[in-house]
């Protein structure tokens, strides 16, 4: 996959981008990354790429002509162009998976008040928004949006399955997660982990991960559904869960 991000502000992607997974994806070539300084195609004197905004107002306006002159100069085939904007369309994980089918994903942020509207006209394939929240720029945005779609990316996660399995996959949350030592301060790693039986294991897990998403998230579920057999495992959980009432003990009044 390419990547170019059209930015007034490169450095910031320093470490986030160049760090862990995706350094080595980088490195194997699974994923290029390129950064425009969106500066360097001003056309005047003071290399300006912001301006007051026409109607008057606070803040400044990102000019058109350096972010057009800047995409212009990118050689693509096959791209599609993104404008992070706290108006565009809800970033999740369904999207971020669509992104990572592309071949070349152009992203353009936006500072100050926002990008001169003419962008959006001009190049803009789709909008994305990370929250409904309003950041001072949109290259922590970028980021967030470059990092849950490079995952996706076949070759850049070591272990393939753990992108299969984890949180929002199956618009489920995920089970919890243990690792050594097997008690830590009175807590104790559930003993099915430690069985060594796939399936009991796994059923554990499926239980967990339906009783996750349904204490935490109950709208995923309202429209995802449940087939019988979720039902029936989620009813055990709480089953099980009630138990440890009697673990409880009683008080006098
Ligand atoms: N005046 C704009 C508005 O009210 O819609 C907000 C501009 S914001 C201060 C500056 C830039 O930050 C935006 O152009 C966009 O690139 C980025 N940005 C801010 N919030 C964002 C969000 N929730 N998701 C994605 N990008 C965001």
């Amino acid at each position: 996959m390419k990547i170019d991000i059209l930015t007034l502000f490169p450095e910031m992607f320093n470490g986030p981008l160049n760090s862990s997974i995706l350094k080595k994806a980088q490195e194997k070539g699974i994923i290029t990354i390129n950064y425009i300084n969106i500066r360097d195609f001003t056309t005047d004197r003071h290399h300006q790429a912001d301006d007051k905004p026409y109607g008057g107002g606070a803040g400044m306006v990102m000019k058109v002509e350096p972010v057009i002159n800047a995409y212009e100069a990118i050689p693509k085939n096959n791209s599609f162009t993104i404008m992070l904007s706290p108006q565009g369309r809800k970033f999740n994980q369904k999207f971020a998976r669509e992104l990572s089918r592309k071949e070349h994903l152009i992203f353009i942020c936006g500072h100050y008040e926002g990008i001169d509207e003419r962008v959006r006209q001009l190049i803009v394939d789709e909008e994305i928004s990370i929250g409904d929240y309003v950041l001072t720029g949109g290259e922590i945005a970028a980021m967030v949006v470059i990092d849950a779609v490079a995952r996706l990316v076949p070759g850049v996660l070591g272990d393939e399955v753990s992108a299969e399995e984890e949180s929002f996959s199956d618009q489920l949350l995920e089970y919890p997660h243990y690792t050594r030592p097997r008690n830590f301060r009175g807590l104790e790693v559930p003993e099915v982990l430690l069985s060594g039986n796939h399936k009991k294991i796994d059923l554990w897990r499926k239980k967990q991960s339906l009783l996750n998403t349904f204490f935490r998230r109950r709208d995923l579920l309202k429209i995802r559904g449940l087939t019988k057999e979720e039902k029936i495992l989620l009813w055990q959980g709480f089953f099980e869960l009630a138990m440890l009432i009697d673990e409880i003990p009683e008080r006098s009044e």
